[in-house]
């Protein structure tokens, strides 16, 4: 089944029981401070759990693009090196606000998977909390009753808080949680070990595809849990995880979502993807065993995908807040491919057009912006080129005469300053060659550094815009000083 039907499928069959589809929203918040990527499909309907405004039906369904590289859900030093972890995902929901609970949730997604689907049943395990005390909330009697009358006792797991009861931030709606696991093993493999110990458990082809909240609680401020004044329901499933399950692959990166990205790459570079190799670990010694081309590739076609939906959502590159974010994944990604893939001109951009082949009917926004987001990429990619062949030759160096494994905060916060080595980036360099670096010594320097720009303040410039969807404007291009880009200049037409 195509990834295209696999997305309408879905919205159908919730369409068909009375929700209303409603569109992604943008993958950039502006006016949440606790939260500055969607991290998950709830992240807009938050104020109608808190009993804020209604929605425009009790029922919801949709697939919102989804970010977690930041904040309490951050998977970024995962993807690449895992086959189902990704910056920017698809989720797709289904929310009942005051409406269905447990019962219709439960049977809909059992329905969904088994029947519409039709994942064979003994491939698929679920979870139920099992309580906690800390925060003075029951094990889920009524959800592990529901789910008793569809599937064997024994694939029912009792998962923790942290598995098991699910929170935005630290701040918001949240309750407990019911989810459901797939497991794609091979029929050997399966004869060694039972599912059941492997959910939850790292294990590549053993993975979870939807979890089910039972929005009751709010966690304020103080850490305190406070009843909600309904029951809601929130659904999130990974959209790229069904994929692979339905399109009977064992990686994310195997489905049509990246296939056609990883063709460009290939198509570009002249290397080849051979998928077999990835692992959970995150081992050093185990990575080093891996094909760092492999590797390299999928966190490329990864992170142009964030970066394209954040550009073409308002999100410039950018020094500061939510546009660093995107700076330092897109950062993250020219340097994979100047290091393992061997690219020393601008090429991630040309992914956009691929990309917006692949996904401009269902999000017309990165159809519309192919051009735009396709120039800021370029010119990204063209300035830090410039500077991250001297700046790795500089870490080279500084590895070199230091003795012992910390490298100095200093000559990593140079890097950063000087070379726009983002401290992340560098902090990855170093340890795949096994060093680290001493962070505070870093953030003395960027203390001072702040200082100095305080000092200068009356002078500095704003260096990001946000754009305003649906406005026609031309990217003119970006104003550079020595080193770092400064400021992005847009101009209307
Ligand atoms: P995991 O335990 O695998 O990290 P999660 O429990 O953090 O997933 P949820 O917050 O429950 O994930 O999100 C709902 C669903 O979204 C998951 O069941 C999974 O299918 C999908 N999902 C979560 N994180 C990612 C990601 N980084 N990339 C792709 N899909 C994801
Ligand atoms: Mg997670
Ligand atoms: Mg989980
Ligand atoms: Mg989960």
């Amino acid at each position: 089944m195509k990834s295209q039907d696999v997305r309408k499928q879905f919205l159908d069959f919730f369409k068909s029981n009375g929700h209303l589809i409603v569109p992604s929203a943008p993958i950039v918040l502006k006016d949440d401070p606790t939260l500055m990527f969607n991290n998950s499909g709830m992240a807009q309907f938050k104020e109608f759990f808190l009993g804020n405004g209604t929605p425009k039906s009790p029922r919801i369904a949709d697939t919102q693009k989804c970010l977690r590289v930041s904040g309490k859900h951050n998977d970024l030093e995962d993807v690449g090196f895992d086959t189902y972890h990704h910056t920017m995902f698809e989720m797709l929901g289904n929310w009942s606000f005051g409406d269905y609970f447990k019962k219709e949730a439960i049977n809909w997604a059992w329905t969904l998977l088994t029947e519409v689907y039709k994942i064979p049943k003994e491939n698929l395990y679920v979870s139920v909390f099992e309580g906690s005390k800390e925060d003075n909330v029951p094990f889920d009697q009524e959800a592990w009753d529901i789910w008793k009358t569809l599937i064997d006792e024994d694939r029912i797991i009792l998962g923790n808080k942290k598995d098991n009861f699910w929170e935005m931030g630290d701040q918001g709606p949240c309750g407990p949680c019911s989810e459901i696991h797939v497991d794609l093993r091979s029929e050997e493999e399966k004869a060694l070990k039972p599912g059941k110990e492997e959910v939850n458990n790292d294990h590549p082809q053993v993975v979870e595809i939807w979890n089910n909240v039972f929005m009751e609680f709010n966690r304020k401020a103080d850490g305190s849990l406070e009843k909600l004044p309904a029951q809601h329901v929130d659904t999130g499933m990974g959209f790229e995880r069904l994929c692979m399950a339905l399109q009977g692959k064992t990686s994310n990166y195997d489905t049509d979502v990246f296939t056609p990205l990883i063709e460009k790459v290939e198509q570009i570079t002249g290397l080849k993807y051979t998928s077999n190799d990835a692992m959970t670990s995150r081992d050093l010694s185990i990575q080093e065993k891996q094909n760092k081309t492999n590797i390299a590739i999928r966190v490329i076609v990864d992170h142009v995908r964030a970066v394209a939906f954040a550009i073409a959502d308002g999100q410039l590159p950018s020094n500061t807040g939510a546009g660093y974010v995107i700076r330092r994944i897109l950062r993250r990604a020219i340097r994979y491919g100047f290091t393992f893939l061997n690219t020393k001109e601008p090429f991630i951009n040309k992914l956009v057009e691929v990309l917006a082949n692949q996904m401009g009917e269902f999000f017309p926004e990165i159809k519309s912006q192919q051009q735009f987001v396709t120039n800021v990429i370029r010119e990204e990619e063209a300035s830090f080129l410039r500077t991250l062949d001297q700046g790795l030759q500089l870490l080279d160096h500084v590895i070199a005469e230091t003795t012992g494994q910390e490298v100095s905060g200093a000559k990593v916060f140079e890097l950063y300053d000087t070379f726009g080595f983002p401290k992340d980036l560098t902090a990855l360099i170093l340890k795949e060659k096994g060093f680290s670096y001493n962070e505070e010594e870093f953030e003395v320097e960027l203390q001072k550094q702040k200082a100095r720009s305080r000092a200068a303040s009356e002078i500095s410039t704003e260096d990001w815009n946000v754009l305003i969807p649906g406005n026609v404007e031309t990217f003119v291009g970006y104003d550079k000083t020595d080193n770092e880009v400064k400021i992005t200049r847009i101009r209307k037409v």
